[in-house]
C-alpha cells in the first residue's frame, strides 16, 4: 500500500472529478489501482495518467462520493498497479479507442503513449449529453482526430458511438490496425461484434466487482478467468467466447444481475 497526497482535484462533468496525486508510477495504460477510503472500503480505479498519478471518477456510490471529497492536500492510499493493461503491436500504424463515460480515462493515457511512440490515433467519444462528456479537451491534444456522439444530439453525431465506429473501420485512407474499447458494456460487446465482422483486432477493458485485485478471492470471476489478474483488458475474442460477457455481472453479494 502506498499513500500520496492529492494534488489537484478537478470537475470533468458534473458527476466525474479527475484527481491527480502528487506522485508517479511505472505502469501500463488499462491498468488499475485499489483504491482505499478508510472505514469505507477498496475500489478499484483505472490508471488515467502514470505521470502525475491520476485516476478519474464517477460519483455513483459510497466509495466514489467518498473521493469526490477529497481536496488538494488530502492523503489517499492505494495498492497498484495492477491487472493486464493494453497492448500495442510494433508496426501498427493507426488505431481507434473507442470510449464511453469514465472509460474514455485509461483510454487517455493509451493515446499519449501511443502518439508518443508515433502511432496515428483517433478516438471515439460517448455519452448521454453534451454534459456527460468527459476527457474531450485533453483527447484533443493527443489524438490525430476525436470525435463525439451524444444520445441526444446535443454535441457531435446524434446516437451512439457506434455511429463513428462503423464509419472508420472501413475507411480506406486510414483504416485502424487495431481497436481499444472501454465504457458500459453492451458499448464493448457492439464494437467486439463488429471488429469480428472486419477481422479487426480488438481490446477491451472489462469491469466486474473486485475485492482482492490480485486474483486470489474469485469475486471478479468472469467464465474462470479473473478480471483482475488475467484482465482487465482482455482480447475481444476471448471475451466474446465468454457466455456472461454482455449479459450477466455479480454484485457485492456475488448474486448474478442482468447487465
Ligand atoms: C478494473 C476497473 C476499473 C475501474 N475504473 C474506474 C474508474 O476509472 N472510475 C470510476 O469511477 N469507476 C471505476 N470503476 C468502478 C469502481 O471500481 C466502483 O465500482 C465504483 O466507483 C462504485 O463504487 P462505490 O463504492 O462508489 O459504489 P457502491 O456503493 O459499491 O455502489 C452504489 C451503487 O452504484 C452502483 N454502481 C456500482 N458501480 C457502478 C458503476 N461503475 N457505474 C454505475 N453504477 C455503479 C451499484 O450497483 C450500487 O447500486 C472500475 C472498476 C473496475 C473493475
Amino acid at each position: 500500500m502506498q499513500t500520496a497526497r492529492v494534488a489537484k482535484v478537478a470537475n470533468e462533468s458534473s458527476k466525474v472529478k479527475t484527481i491527480e496525486l502528487d506522485t508517479r508510477l511505472v505502469c501500463e495504460p488499462g491498468q488499475f489501482l485499489m483504491v482505499w477510503v478508510p472505514g469505507v472500503g477498496e475500489r478499484p480505479m483505472s490508471i488515467a495518467n502514470n505521470d502525475p498519478l491520476t485516476i478519474s471518477v464517477a460519483n455513483v456510490g459510497k466509495v466514489s462520493s467518498e473521493l469526490h471529497r477529497l481536496k488538494p492536500g488530502s492523503l489517499l492510499s492505494f495498492r497498484g498497479p495492477l491487472g493486464k493493461g493494453f497492448r500495442v503491436q510494433d508496426g501498427w500504424k493507426c488505431i481507434l479507442l473507442v470510449g464511453g463515460g469514465y472509460g474514455v480515462a485509461p483510454l487517455y493515457f493509451l493515446a499519449k503513449m501511443a502518439t508518443s511512440n508515433n502511432i496515428e490515433t483517433l478516438a471515439v467519444v460517448g455519452a448521454r449529453t453534451a454534459k456527460d462528456i468527459v476527457y474531450e479537451d485533453k483527447l484533443y491534444l493527443v489524438t490525430a482526430e476525436t470525435f463525439v456522439t451524444t444520445d441526444d444530439g446535443s454535441k457531435g453525431a446524434k446516437g451512439n458511438v457506434m455511429v463513428d465506429v462503423g464509419r472508420l473501420l472501413i475507411d480506406k485512407k486510414r483504416k485502424p490496425a487495431a481497436v481499444f474499447a472501454c465504457g458500459p458494456e453492451r458499448m464493448m460487446l457492439a464494437v467486439a461484434r463488429l471488429c469480428l465482422k472486419h477481422e479487426i483486432p480488438c481490446q477491451l477493458s472489462l469491469e466486474r466487482y473486485m475485492k482482492c485485485g490480485l486474483g486470489v478471492c474469485g469475486s471478479c470471476d468472469l467464465g474462470g478467468k479473473s478480471v483482475c489478474r488475467d484482465g482487465p483488458v482482455f482480447d475481444a475474442l476471448d471475451a466474446l467466447a465468454i457466455k456472461e460477457f454482455g449479459e450477466w455481472k455479480r454484485d457485492a453479494s456475488g448474486a448474478r444481475n442482468r447487465i
